[in-house]
Order: structure tokens, then sequence, then C-alpha cells
């Protein structure tokens, strides 16, 4: 199946993109990779749509250093966050996470900020971004605002973002000296989405551990970290099976998906410990 006409033009800048989005009705869709939004449409999931094209911004893409926080444009591709020599040193859980999202092709496509924006239940980076505590960074009609990763993930495939808004950066703080990052998950073949996957960071304030595939969005799972921080491993897995509540579909039953997540946060915490040593 192709894609419904729609309309298309291509932004010079931030400005003109929110120009393009307030003259088209409500029927604008930010166009950034492509590699969610061209699928979506493809199966008619979204028709007559206005494709307002972010791609060719100036300034959208690439990883800076800003002191405490690292500063990911929202046009850096999958394969250039894997790839950057920042994100390994500050957050390696991103370089990490690359290597488990789809194939090759997606990668040198695909933009963090799409990737952020389409709020995928099953994508790596939405739970990356809440284990390391970041910021989104917006822009709309009103002005800039930051919102805290917290806050961005509302529901499947619905976030904080206004549909007026332009998501420009997020900023991710520094991993501390000794800080260890881990990500873990199970799918059925490589490239594919997870059946169950998992973010666990260990800092000297104690555990961030965010889960994803097994609810509408990433999940903070706090009763698990204050478990961990107590170092009770039976009692974190436990709180781990109480906090979820996770779908039955094609790929995978809701008691599967809760047997996994207690085997990989079982194997999180391993590894945490051998990096550890
Ligand atoms: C076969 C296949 C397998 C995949 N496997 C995985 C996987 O295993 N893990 C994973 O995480 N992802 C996976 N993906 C998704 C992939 O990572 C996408 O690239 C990503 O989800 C969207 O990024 P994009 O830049 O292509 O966004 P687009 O497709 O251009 O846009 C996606 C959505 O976000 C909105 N949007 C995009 N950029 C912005 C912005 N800056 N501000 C506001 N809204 C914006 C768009 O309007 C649209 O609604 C897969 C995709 C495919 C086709």
């Amino acid at each position: 199946m192709k894609a419904s006409a729609g309309g298309y033009a291509r932004a010079r800048d931030v400005r003109h993109a929110l120009d393009l989005l307030a003259a088209s009705d409500g029927m604008g869709r930010i166009l950034a990779g492509g590699q969610s939004l061209v699928a979506a449409m493809n199966m008619r999931l979204s028709e007559g749509d206005m494709l307002v094209d972010i791609s060719r911004i100036d300034g959208l893409a690439g990883v800076t250093d800003e002191g405490a926080v690292l500063r990911i444009g929202a046009l850096t591709r999958h394969a250039d966050v894997g790839a950057d020599p920042l994100v390994r040193a500050h957050a390696p859980l991103l370089s990490a996470a690359v290597d488990h999202i789809a194939h090759a092709a997606i990668r040198n496509r695909g933009t963090i900020g799409g990737a952020l924006a389409h709020a995928d239940p099953a994508a790596e980076f939405p739970a990356c971004i809440l284990a390391l505590g970041a910021t989104l960074h917006a822009e709309g009609p009103e002005g800039t605002r930051e919102i805290a990763a917290e806050d961005f993930f509302q529901d499947v495939f619905t976030t904080a973002l206004a549909e007026d808004e332009i998501l420009t950066a997020v900023t991710i703080p520094k991993a501390e000296t000794g800080e260890v990052q881990v990500l873990e998950e199970v799918a059925r073949r490589s490239g594919d989405y997870a059946l169950a996957g998992m973010c666990l960071v260990k800092r000297s304030a104690g555990h961030r551990l965010t889960v994803f595939s097994v609810g509408p969005t990433p999940l903070l799972a706090t009763d698990v970290m204050a478990a961990l921080d107590a170092g009770d491993m039976d009692g974190a897995v436990a709180a781990l099976k109480d906090a979820l509540d996770p779908p039955s579909d094609t790929q995978a039953s809701a008691a599967y998906r809760k047997h996994l997540a207690g085997v990989l946060l079982r194997r999180a915490v391993a590894r945490i410990g051998e990096q550890q040593a």
C-alpha cells in the first residue's frame, strides 16, 4: 500500500518549520528521518498530511559538550549517536542502545529526535533518556521550553509535545566517575523491536532503572530502584513483577514479558557488578 496524496515543504530553519506547521490547519507532520512516519503513511495510518521536512535544518544535528551535560541535536542520526566519542565517554548507555536499534539502513536515516517524538513503547532511546534523567528541549510559537524526561512520555506514541512544537535537542547529564550504565533486551531476531528491555544506571546517589516494551511508555521503576539500593535482589525482582502490567500480543504473552523482565534485571545487575569489579 502507498501513502495518500498530501503536501510537502522543506523548512529552512526552525522558525520556518513552525510557520509551516501553523499554516497547515492541523494537518502538518514533521518529517525528520522518515523511518517511522513514512511507514505509517504507507499503511494509511495517517492521511492527507502536510509534511514539514526539517531534515536539512542547520544546527539541529550533532553532539556538543556543555560542561555538566551533553547536548544532542534532534536531527542527530542513530548511527552518529552510536559512533560519537563524546557519547561513548559520557553517556555509554546511548552508544549501547544504537547496536539494538533496527538495521544499518534505518540507523543511517532515523534521528534521535524522531525516535523520542515518536515514543514507540518498544524503542530504546526513550527508555535510555528516562534512565539518564535527561531534559528535552522544544520550540513552539510561544518560544522554547524544557521538559524533564519523567514528564515527556505520556502514552503509546504520545508525548508532552504540542502539535505545533518541534523537539530541538536533548541534554544528558554526563556520567560521573565510576558510574555504570547497561542496557539489556531480548528480541526474537537481531534488529527486531525488543520483546522486553531495560536500562540500569548505577551512580553514587543510587540506581535508576527503566523498563521498555512492557507497557504503554517506558517505566521508571522506583520501587525496584529502592530494593536495588538496599541490596535486596529478590525483593527487586518481586517489585519489578508487581510494577509491570505488560500487554499480550502476537509477539509475546504478558506472562512471558514479565518473566523476561525478571531475567533481564538479574543480568543487568550482574553486568553492573562485573564492570565495577
Ligand atoms: C523496520 C523498522 C525497524 C525498527 N526497529 C527499531 C528498533 O528496534 N528500535 C527503535 O528504537 N526504533 C526502531 N525503528 C524506528 C526508527 O528508530 C525510527 O527512525 C525512529 O523511531 C523515528 O525517527 P525518524 O527520524 O525516522 O522520525 P520520522 O519517521 O521522520 O518521525 C517519526 C515521528 O516523530 C515526529 N518527529 C520527528 N522528528 C521530530 C521533531 N524533531 N520534533 C517533533 N516531532 C518530530 C514525526 O512527525 C513523526 O510523528 C524501526 C523502524 C523500522 C522501519
